[in-house]
């Protein structure tokens, strides 16, 4: 997808030092590629026989939405916590800087319901696997996992060993 991929732009040191922060804004911005990674994503995720998508915030939910409606399935928001109204299961886990919580409605998933877990970027895979654990708490499957960008570098597969994994644009 090396077309795609001239809309990522590095960003040295954020939002911590040592850390090349992989901004996806100048693909939102761009129409014609915006539509090109959905339309991508979209054939992937027609393959793994997804029956609901659970979006990671932030940047999961734009990505998995648009995803989500070109399925014509329903959406789940994987949030930070405190950010959802009704009553929730949660999961902490840590992150390639720093650590984090992630929260779903107790009711967002339905017992054997195919749910494809869509974010921006894999890194160290720990927010995608929180996710699964989420999503398999509820009784559901884990029809995958989908991604625009991975950092092959920090291995984030090996945390997502039994899960199908898909991502359009490698850094190795
Ligand atoms: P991880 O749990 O380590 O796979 O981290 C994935 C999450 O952190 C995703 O929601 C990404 O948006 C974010 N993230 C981690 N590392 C980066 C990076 N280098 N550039 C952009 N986003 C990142």
């Amino acid at each position: 997808m090396k077309e795609l991929d001239r809309f990522i732009r590095d960003i040295p040191d954020f939002p911590k030092p040592g850390i090349i922060f992989k901004d996806i804004t100048p693909l939102l911005g761009n129409g014609e590629a915006f539509r090109r990674t959905i339309d991508l994503l979209h054939d992937r995720a027609k393959k793994m026989k997804a029956e609901a998508i659970l979006g990671i915030e932030s940047r999961g939910f734009i990505f998995g939405g648009a995803l989500a409606m070109r399925l014509g399935c329903g959406f789940i928001p994987a949030r930070k916590p405190g950010k959802l109204p009704y009553h929730t299961d949660r999961v902490s886990y840590s992150l390639e800087y720093g650590e984090n919580t992630l929260e779903i409605h107790k009711d967002a998933v339905a017992p054997g319901q195919r749910v494809l877990i869509v974010d921006d970027l894999l890194a160290t895979g720990g927010t995608a696997a929180a996710c699964a654990k989420l999503v398999r708490g509820q009784q559901g499957i884990v029809a995958g996992c989908l991604f625009v960008v991975e950092l092959g570098f920090l291995s984030g597969r090996k945390q997502l060993a039994s899960i199908p994994t898909e991502s359009l644009l490698l850094y190795s």
